[in-house]
């Protein structure tokens, strides 16, 4: 079976066509500046990529040129439309009224739709690819995979605040927990390799890219991540802050004269590596930096893997020990920097890797020593291929 998985945002489109049988990447690509001009990437597996600049003033026109390259007689990647058998979208925000995968059906759209106060930026632009896609292909079977359901697990004292208890009841407001896609992949993954039951297995995974989160899988499961309420919780990232002193918030607005929300966009987009190196919120042109011998780069360099190691050391008290930790995502599969220093800051639990395992750059990896008390992964993260699995998975649950 052919799913293809769309990852819809407010003026892009990323889309991957999977082989669930043999688990392939068939084609890939995106759309960029969706209303604005209008740009087409496609790449069938083994040919050359292919960038078109045409007029896409809407997703819909979008989609259905992602659909004509697919079929296109000469490059794509199937003879007809309907070879697609399934489509998995993205949705970022599920509440807490999905905690799995499901079928998009108009009921589930409308309750997709009560969840969009929770996530403005992303889940209207995930309706609307929805949307476009069930008019062009009104009779293919569509699944949602949310990346909060994984986190779906967590008991109610890792997801509630300690606030009034009617803000939960009232406003929703409590630990959602995002990047749930990768962290189910990287953790199933892990135990994969292993030749483990997840079940038996105790997992920290630590996804670093621009956004980064880390989550404690305890017998497959989600029992605490660091994101919140929304993505800007947790670890330091490439522009957000992570967790902060909510009272910065009031007296910055007072201090610097600024309303909440330039306030919150500061957080959001000038914080982070970013913020505190005053260079760049890309860990690469961190660690050039720092091999210049710039102090500031240096201190956000430090500050970034002292908040992965706080987060690694109250998961792995929580799980009681922790037998593997895994990095994955672009910092997580690539610096070889940041999983040295976070590794060392962990010695004192028997955590040690080893400097030439360590010497890898975006591929599957143990690092970790044979007397480590816990085992290093470096595992590649593929949110689009768990989001195909997860897609043919619910629709078999389905009849
Ligand atoms: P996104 O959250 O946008 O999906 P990615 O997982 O692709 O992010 O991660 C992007 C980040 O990965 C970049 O901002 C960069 O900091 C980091 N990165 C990529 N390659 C390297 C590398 N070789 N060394 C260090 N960091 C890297």
């Amino acid at each position: 079976m052919n799913v293809l998985v769309i990852n819809c945002g407010s003026s892009s489109l990323k889309y991957q066509l999977i082989d669930s049988e043999t688990e392939a990447v068939l084609a890939k690509g995106l759309c960029e500046r969706i209303g604005i001009d209008g740009r087409l990437v496609y790449q069938k597996t083994g040919l050359d990529k292919e960038i078109t600049e045409a007029a896409m003033p809407t997703h819909k026109q979008a989609i259905q040129m992602v659909l004509d390259a697919i079929v296109n007689p000469k490059t794509g990647a199937l003879k007809s439309l309907a070879e697609v058998d399934a489509v998995g979208h993205r949705v970022v925000h599920g509440g807490e009224k999905f905690a799995s995968s499901v079928v998009l059906t108009e009921e589930v759209l409308a309750q997709i739709e009560e969840c969009n106060d929770l996530a403005p930026l992303h889940n209207p632009a995930n309706l609307i690819g929805i949307r476009a896609c069930q008019e062009l292909m009104p009779n293919v079977p569509m699944v949602g995979v949310f990346d909060t359901a994984f986190h779906g697990t967590m008991p109610e004292d890792a997801y509630l605040y300690a606030l009034p208890y009617e803000l939960y009841e009232k406003d929703g407001i409590r630990k959602y927990g995002f990047h749930g896609t990768s962290h189910k992949y990287v953790s199933q993954t892990c135990a994969e390799v292993m030749g483990r039951d997840i079940k038996d297995l105790k997992i920290i995974t630590c996804h670093l890219g621009n956004g980064a989160s880390l989550c404690a899988v305890k017998n497959g499961v989600s029992v605490d991540t660091s994101m919140g309420f929304t993505p800007l919780a947790g670890i330091m990232m490439g522009t957000r802050s992570g967790d902060v002193d909510p009272s910065i918030i009031p007296y910055v607005m007072e201090q610097e004269g600024l309303n909440a929300s330039e306030v919150v966009n500061a957080l959001n987009k000038k914080s982070g590596l970013l913020g505190l190196s005053e260079k760049s919120s890309d860990m690469r042109d961190i660690i050039a930096s720092v091999n210049e011998g710039d102090e500031q780069a240096k201190l956000a360099f430090n500050k970034y893997v002292r908040t992965i190691t706080d987060y690694i050391a109250k998961y792995y008290v929580l799980l009681n020990g922790a037998d593997v930790i895994c990095f994955t995502a672009g910092v997580g599969e690539n610096s070889i920097p940041v999983r040295k220093a976070v590794c060392e800051n962990l010695k004192c639990l028997g955590i040690k890797i080893d400097d030439d395992k360590n010497n890898v750059m975006g591929e599957m990896a143990k690092i970790s020593t044979d007397d480590s008390s816990s085992m290093v992964y470096v595992l590649p993260t593929d949110e689009e291929l768990m989001i195909a699995r997860d897609t043919l998975f619910f629709l078999h649950q389905n009849g």
